[in-house]
């Protein structure tokens, strides 16, 4: 996978012996085990969803911005909110908050399909055309308000929130499946705990995983835009 980026001047193709130092150090590192993740991690390109201005820390221990007054989510969480999914490779999964499209292309390695919405224009056909072209046939990017789910490809087997939610937004209960799996950080505006929960014979069950610190989700079941005030109580 080869274009301009690879050719810049002051970076060589260095990019991979990063990546593998990202995995084993951050990730692996770190506890995450199941093997199909780390190869995901290991697969997918980090440089080509950061801004080429934040190039160089593509694979450092962080998140970055992506413009819109966003961020690419750190490398760690990404890999640990896929783990805590438990894919067996044919799933159909939900993202909200699609962003650079970073986590829907690890998503994509480990899932039948994935559709991922994004409420931001911008962000939205950025990443669909980086997705297109880097090749990663089964992801989807709608845009709209994803607090609301994604009606028409209902019920989701994972669901996976990439934002703060001030609560587990109602109708993403409803869009996931029978034995299906969520996780979605749930908080005040600064703060949230990953939370997963599952869906058995129609009950639902919450557990919390880490603590952690996403950009509000907005929209008609997250943050208020102006504040950090909840749209629901
Ligand atoms: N998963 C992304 C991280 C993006 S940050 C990545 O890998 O790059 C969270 C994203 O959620 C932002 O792009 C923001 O615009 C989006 N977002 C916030 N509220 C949303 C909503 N209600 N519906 C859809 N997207 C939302």
């Amino acid at each position: 996978m080869r274009d301009e980026r690879d050719a810049l001047p002051g970076m060589p193709d260095n990019y991979e012996l990063g990546r593998r130092q990202m995995v084993l150090r951050q990730i692996h590192g770190r506890g995450i085990r199941q093997p199909e993740v780390l190869l995901a991690m290991e697969a997918v390109p980090r440089h080509f969803f950061v801004p080429t201005e934040f190039l160089q820390r593509a694979y450092q221990d962080e998140p970055l911005p992506i413009g819109q007054g966003q961020t690419i989510s750190q490398p760690f969480m990404v890999a640990a909110m896929a783990e805590a999914l438990s894919l067996a490779g044919d799933e159909r999964v939900l993202e909200i908050g699609a962003g650079s499209g970073y986590q829907a292309a690890v998503l994509s390695l480990l899932a039948r399909d994935v559709t991922a919405i994004e409420r931001d224009p911008m962000l939205a056909s950025a990443a669909r055309n980086r997705l297109a072209a880097l090749g990663f046939a089964n992801v989807r990017i709608e845009e709209g308000d994803g607090s609301l789910g994604w009606l028409s490809g209902a019920p989701y087997d994972a669901i996976l929130v990439s934002a703060g939610a001030p609560a587990v937004p109602p109708p993403l209960i409803d869009q996931l499946a029978e034995n299906g799996s969520m996780v979605i950080p749930v908080g005040d505006a600064d703060q949230q705990k990953l939370t997963r929960i599952v869906k058995r014979q129609g009950r639902v069950f919450q557990e919390s995983l880490y603590a952690c610190r996403f950009v509000p989700l907005r929209g008609s079941f997250g943050w208020r835009e102006d504040s950090q005030e909840s749209t629901h109580g």
